[in-house]
């Protein structure tokens, strides 16, 4: 038998979240909530579907492998240069071309931890070192949500390759200010290349939570990540990029990207979303009001909610986490659990966000899992 890699072989299987047809009719109601994976809830932009039927009478041929028509577009709204830009199949996949640009075995990836799922995943494959920083409580006597980059600097050594800053972060939510992020970018060396992963950009209404463009200006070791998926609702386009100030880093991007991974139909439909920033801006706007509605919402329950700078809200429900999502999805909301620690719930409509307060109370009441475990 031919036997797959160690650090393959080691990995946890993929568990891909409920599918809600599958969930509805198992439990037989007409329509299960997700909230499970950041997605935003409207429909795609009238623009995307257009965009997508005119190249539809294309897709016999290859996708344009250089994706220079979206290239063009990213560099002009963020002030750059077409050679500081470089796209992929979803910005996961610019992730893993970033850990195969710059890691060697042995080398080191540093990143707080709980923080996005896919960063360990990532150093693993590539046999590299997760050097891993707790998060810390936000807030006096509160749940670790927040990340400590004084001793994210610490860990970083010779060895680190990258550092991935999740801002705002997932699960939590939480988001680092001006100020501290930029005394942790002086503090870091060269040697390192500091990743901003800014997957929830557009939802941050924080005036004091940097934009990373603006940051990385004249800082050659970092660059900013984002991604059509979540609030320019491209999810199952797969289309992300990064931003980096270096045009060397952008180069390292694109050398490693798997080719025409970025598909036309993608390429398009980024593009005409791009030219639809009006209508996304009014959206995230829509998203916001309703997070602070579900924020207040669950704290009058009690529950210790941080405030979220992104597009979902996590509750800290320590070892009743598991229960809480189980019972949840008995009763047709399916929500993120990250087991002993919390539940992280996507922001949707204001319909399906009170289904899953209902649903949540009815749990919270119905014995077992009583109120936050802090
Ligand atoms: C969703 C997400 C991404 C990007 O996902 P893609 O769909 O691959 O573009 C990247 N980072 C974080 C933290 C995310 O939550």
């Amino acid at each position: 038998m031919v036997s797959a890699r160690p650090a393959v072989a080691a990995m946890p299987a993929y568990r891909p979240g409920r599918n809600p047809a599958d969930l509805a009719r198992e439990i037989g109601v007409p329509r299960a909530v997700k909230l499970a994976s950041n997605e935003v809830a409207f429909p795609p932009l009238p623009a995307v579907v257009e965009a997508i039927a005119t190249t539809a009478g294309e897709t016999n041929r290859y996708p344009d492998n250089g994706a220079t028509v979206l290239t063009a577009t990213l560099a002009e709204r963020y002030g750059v240069a077409p050679a500081q830009v470089a796209t992929g199949c979803g910005a996961v996949t610019v992730l893993q071309q970033l850990t195969q640009a710059y890691c060697d075995p042995g080398t080191g990836i540093a990143f707080a931890w709980r923080s996005f799922e896919m960063y360990p995943l990532l150093a693993q494959v590539a046999g590299a070192r997760a050097q891993q920083v707790p998060l810390v409580p936000g807030a006096p006597g509160g749940a670790a949500d927040t990340h400590d980059l004084e001793a994210l600097a610490a860990v970083v050594d010779e060895s680190t390759r990258l550092v991935f800053v999740c801002n705002p972060n997932n699960p939590t939510g939480t988001a680092v200010r001006r100020a501290e992020l930029e005394r942790f970018l002086d503090a870091v060396p060269e040697t390192a290349l500091v990743v901003l992963d800014e997957a929830y950009r557009e939802f941050v209404t924080d005036e004091d939570v940097p934009d990373g463009v603006e940051l990385m200006r004249g800082r050659p070791n970092v660059a900013v990540l984002r991604t059509f998926s979540k609030a320019w609702g491209l999810a199952g386009l797969r289309v992300g990029y990064l931003l980096a100030e270096d045009p060397a880093v952008a180069d390292a991007v694109r050398r490693t990207h798997v080719p025409f991974s970025v598909s036309s139909l993608a390429q398009a439909a980024a593009v005409a979303a791009l030219a639809s920033e009006d209508e996304v801006r009014r959206r995230c706007a829509a998203v916001v009001t309703e997070r602070a509605r579900l924020t207040a919402a669950l704290r009058e329950r009690g529950l210790p909610v941080a405030d979220s700078q992104a597009n979902f809200v996590w509750l800290p429900l320590g070892e009743r986490t598991a229960e809480v999502a189980a019972a949840l999805e008995s009763r047709a909301v399916i929500t993120r659990p990250f087991a002993g620690e919390g539940l992280r719930v996507t922001v949707g409509t204001p319909e399906e966000d009170d289904v899953f307060l209902g649903a949540l109370d009815a749990v919270l009441t119905s014995g077992g899992a009583a109120a936050a475990d802090t």
